[in-house]
């Protein structure tokens, strides 16, 4: 069972950026926005049932980790907010070295 929106961003899920994981319950991509990794239920809604949501931050993890030693789960929706959706920012040390390379180019 899905449920997804014509006209929901997320739930078109455009293929722009480097994917890291797909499967039935979610996927993790580089955020367009952000250039971190940012995991999306594949169903649209704001509610995961709590083994969709451990599994859903279990994946981040494991994206985020191969790309910062430190990093923090940020669950705010700011651009979609009506479908649940996670970024794994970079923490400590790594969001200082990512910024870095950020505003001083690569
Ligand atoms: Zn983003
Ligand atoms: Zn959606």
């Amino acid at each position: 069972m899905s449920a997804t929106d014509p006209i929901c961003d997320l739930c078109q899920a455009a293929r722009l950026t480097t994917w890291h994981h797909e499967d039935d319950i979610c996927w993790v991509a580089d955020c367009e926005v952000c250039d971190v990794p940012m995991v999306v239920w594949k169903h649209h809604g704001t509610d995961p049932p709590p083994t969709d949501l451990a599994h859903m931050k279990a994946m981040l993890e494991r994206a985020a980790l191969a790309r910062f030693d430190d990093w923090a789960i940020d669950q705010v929706r700011r651009q979609i907010p009506d479908h649940w959706h996670a970024h794994g920012r970079p923490a400590g040390k790594s969001a200082l070295q990512w910024w870095t390379r950020r505003f001083m180019g690569k």
